[in-house]
């Protein structure tokens, strides 16, 4: 491609609203832009980037025998009320209607479409396990879309699902769509890690993330040096006990005008957040909830609904709490609220005398102790985990770190087949579900994660295997030397010829523009030609990723850029 003819619009300066490294040089080095709030599009740039990557998991996949498909963008409601996701997907679930009112979903991902394929298709134990996968446009009406194609609205997945006669053959399967991943990600030249995940939206009984450590990952993972590896959605782990050993004393009301935050009231009572055990009400399906937590700690939302078995769980409006404590926002309290259902962490059970809200304006309640002031049925896990708590497996203290995550996959087990009355037959002629995984690889957010990953201080430096051109050649002062200019198409039209991706800079630009650009748009392998290295009889070659230089001689510049090119593509 010459760049004189190509859209390639690069800016020098970072974008004013754009947070993250890979959103400010996907914008700055022309790979995309953007049409709405979560919705861009792709430059030639930024598309043949995602066309590299597509590629890579699709020789991947197809390799470990995994079969191509493409699946509708629409899907009728009918298909998602079948899976009771019509009403749990929420308002993540972009949804419109046809001239006649009917209403379909723009597809967040297409596992009631494909069981319905299989449901269909699908008889005889003997045509199990196999596996689907798509590569496609997908849709989530995002409540917050940031970092550029990171958290789109629309971008671009892979996602994968397996039909099994057993919970066997589904492990054997998530264990190799598991290293088809690593594969796939070390291709990307990503540095990455495979975590434990909660299962969220699409449920299953197992599920894990691959996360690509950066900074600006929104996920965090925590660790341990035994190998555990968790996202903080799921990750266990015991919260040390600080409490001192204490005799109950008498139960007693105290003023706290005005105070509705833990500090507000630690401070004004010279206590430490821990002694206050805070109540948060939430709303579970439709059901008000206490959950009753450590001061010092916070509620993890997806644990708290697994302890309620809940599929839809939000923090209560203000008219909610006031109801059911019967106080303002601020002063909720486990203790006289029985008849409300309340879920009490574990880092409450060794807390003696503790302060509550007391359930009555700019009250709250000291030397609580339950057992005798509240009852507990039992102390779940609704804790969040984080950086210094122990390890549920060795006890040592575990470390954090942020990731992007790129995928996921999940062991589905039945969910989607009993819903859906999918069966095949078994070999005694009996009907049974499938046993389903499925499996998610967010193709546009690994474009950014590997920019996250291969970056400087001057623009991107993409890895060979990713590149959108795997050479470009920069020709200096090409409209007014005719030396350069020939030498310049000579070695292009070789590039191309022996199969190399090529860029021309033909463009009347400064050498300072060019050499700028170049470092911006990041292609691996830079042939400057000038007329000073033609007098010398050599074209410079320099590699985006060290800065390093070399000289080629000008009669076999093509063969020595190949070489170099071949040694980078691995
Ligand atoms: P997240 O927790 O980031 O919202 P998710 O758990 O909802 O992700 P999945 O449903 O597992 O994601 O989707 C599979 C993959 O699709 C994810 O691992 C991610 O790489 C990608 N993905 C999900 N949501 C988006 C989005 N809004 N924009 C871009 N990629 C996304
Ligand atoms: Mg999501």
């Amino acid at each position: 491609m010459r760049w004189s003819k190509a859209l390639i619009p690069t800016h020098k300066e970072d974008p004013s609203h754009a947070e993250t490294t890979s959103h400010k040089l996907m914008l700055r080095a022309g790979l995309i832009r953007k049409l709405t709030s979560g919705v861009y599009s792709y430059l030639p740039l930024g598309w043949r980037v995602l066309k590299r990557i597509e590629n890579i998991v699709r020789e991947e996949l197809d390799a470990v025998g995994c079969q191509e498909i493409l699946m509708p963008v629409i899907s009728p409601a009918e298909l998602w009320e079948e899976t009771g996701r019509w009403g749990v997907y929420g308002k993540e679930l972009w949804r419109v209607k046809d001239r006649n009112g009917r209403e379909f979903a723009l597809g967040p991902t297409h596992e009631e479409v494909v069981t319905d394929i299989a449901r269909n298709e699908i008889n005889s134990y003997k045509q199990l396990p196999f596996t689907v996968y798509q590569i496609q446009t997908k849709f989530r009406d995002e409540i917050r879309p940031r970092f550029g194609v990171v958290r789109a609205r629309e971008f671009t997945m892979k996602d994968a699902y397996s039909f099994h006669r057993d919970e066997e053959s589904l492990d054997e399967t998530y264990r190799a769509i598991y290293d088809v991943y690593s594969r796939i990600f070390d291709r990307c030249d990503l540095v990455y890690r495979p975590v434990e995940a909660a299962t969220g939206a699409i449920g299953g009984s197992s599920s894990h993330e691959f996360m690509v450590l950066s900074d600006t990952g929104e996920s965090e993972v925590i660790v341990c040096e035994c190998g555990y590896a968790a996202t903080s959605e799921q990750a266990e782990g015991v919260i040390a006990d600080v409490m001192p050993v204490e005799e109950p004393g008498a139960m007693e009301e105290v003023a706290t005008p005005g105070m509705k935050t833990i500090e507000e009231v630690a401070g004004f009572l010279k206590i430490d957040p821990w002694r206050l055990v805070k109540t948060i009400v939430y709303v579970a399906d439709e059901e008000p909830v206490l959950a009753v937590i450590r001061g010092d700690r916070e509620v993890n939302e997806e644990k708290l609904a697994g302890v309620l078995g809940a599929d839809i769980i939000e923090a209560a409006p203000p008219a909610v709490i006031e109801k059911v404590s019967g106080a303002p926002v601020g002063f909720a309290g486990p203790v006289g609220l029985a008849n409300v259902r309340q879920v009490i962490d574990r880092s409450v059970e060794p807390l003696r005398n503790i302060v509550v809200g007391g359930n009555k304006a700019d009250t709250h309640i000291r030397n609580v102790n339950h057992g005798r002031d509240f009852t507990v049925a039992s102390f779940e896990d609704i804790a969040q985990i984080g950086k210094g708590d122990a390890c549920a497996n060795c006890g040592k203290a575990m470390d954090s770190f942020r990731g992007i995550e790129v995928s996921q996959v999940f062991k589905l087990g039945t969910k989607y087949s009993d819903s859906m009355n999918a069966t095949f037959l078994d070999e005694n002629g009996k009907a049974k579900p499938f046993v389903m995984g499925c499996y998610g690889l967010g193709v546009s957010r690994t474009v950014a994660a590997v920019i996250e990953q291969h970056s400087d201080d001057d623009g991107i430096a993409w890895p060979m295997s990713v590149a959108p051109f795997e050479a470009l050649i920069v020709a200096l002062n090409n409209l007014k030397s005719d030396a350069v200019r020939e030498a310049a198409e000579k070695l292009y039209e070789e590039l191309k010829g022996l199969g190399v991706d090529t860029l021309l800079d033909d463009r009347p630009d400064s050498a300072g523009v060019k050499f700028k650009d170049a470092d911006l748009i990041g292609i691996p392998v830079r042939v400057t030609i000038g007329d000073r290295g033609l007098d010398k009889g050599i074209m410079e070659v320099r590699l985006r990723k060290s800065g390093e230089k070399s000289e080629v001689p000008k009669e076999n510049a093509g063969a020595e850029v190949l070489a170099i090119v071949n040694g980078l593509r691995g």
